[in-house]
């Protein structure tokens, strides 16, 4: 059993209101307590594409346009990926379903 599109962005929703609950927070799909986020985009937006993924099982989500945490640090646009101050691995992004828009 995998963790749904709509569970991972119901965890990112969470986190997103308080990013310092980031270590505490488990992974919405294996529960290991290894999720980091990142947000990238233009300087002086509040909006940017963030990404949310899990360093245990290599699952996770984006999302573009989000609103950033006050207290999130906003990698700039063009910043290359190894100087990110976050490392991001190559993980599955989890996609919607069907199932995800059901009641
Ligand atoms: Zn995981």
């Amino acid at each position: 059993m995998t963790a749904t599109w709509k569970q991972w962005l119901t965890t990112f929703g969470a986190l997103a209101e308080d990013l310092s609950t980031l270590p505490t927070t488990a992974c919405p799909n294996c529960g290991a307590k290894a999720l980091s986020v990142a947000f990238y985009g233009p300087a002086n937006w509040d909006a940017a594409s963030g990404f949310l993924w899990c360093d245990t099982c290599l699952q996770g989500v984006s999302g573009c346009r989000m609103a950033v945490p006050p207290d999130a640090e906003v990698i700039p646009l063009g910043t290359p990926l190894e100087d990110w101050p976050v490392a991001m691995p190559d993980f599955t992004l989890v996609r919607p379903t069907e199932a995800d828009f059901e009641d």
